[in-house]
C-alpha cells in the first residue's frame, strides 16, 4: 500500500531497527528491517569487524531476525 507523504513518523508499522550482536565479534550492530523484505535474507557487513552477516527477516514481526555469519 502507498502511505503517501507528510506523515509525522518516518517508521511504518512493521519496520524496525533491530540491534543484534555480531556473530563474529559480538559487537552490537543495527539493521533496518523493511516490511517488504520480510522472509528474505539481508547481508550486511559488521560495522566493527567488517565480516559479512546474514540477517533473515522473520515473516512474523514478533520474532527477532535470525542472524548468522555468512562465512561458514
Ligand atoms: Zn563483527
Amino acid at each position: 500500500m502507498k502511505a503517501g507523504s507528510g506523515g509525522e513518523s518516518m517508521t511504518e508499522p512493521g519496520s524496525e531497527d533491530w540491534t543484534f550482536a555480531c556473530p563474529c565479534c559480538g559487537e552490537p550492530n543495527e539493521v533496518f528491517i523493511d516490511p517488504d523484505e520480510r522472509g528474505q535474507v539481508v547481508v550486511m557487513d559488521c560495522r566493527v569487524c567488517c565480516r559479512p552477516i546474514e540477517i533473515v527477516s522473520p515473516l512474523d514481526p514478533n520474532l527477532p531476525p535470525d542472524v548468522r555469519a555468512e562465512d561458514q
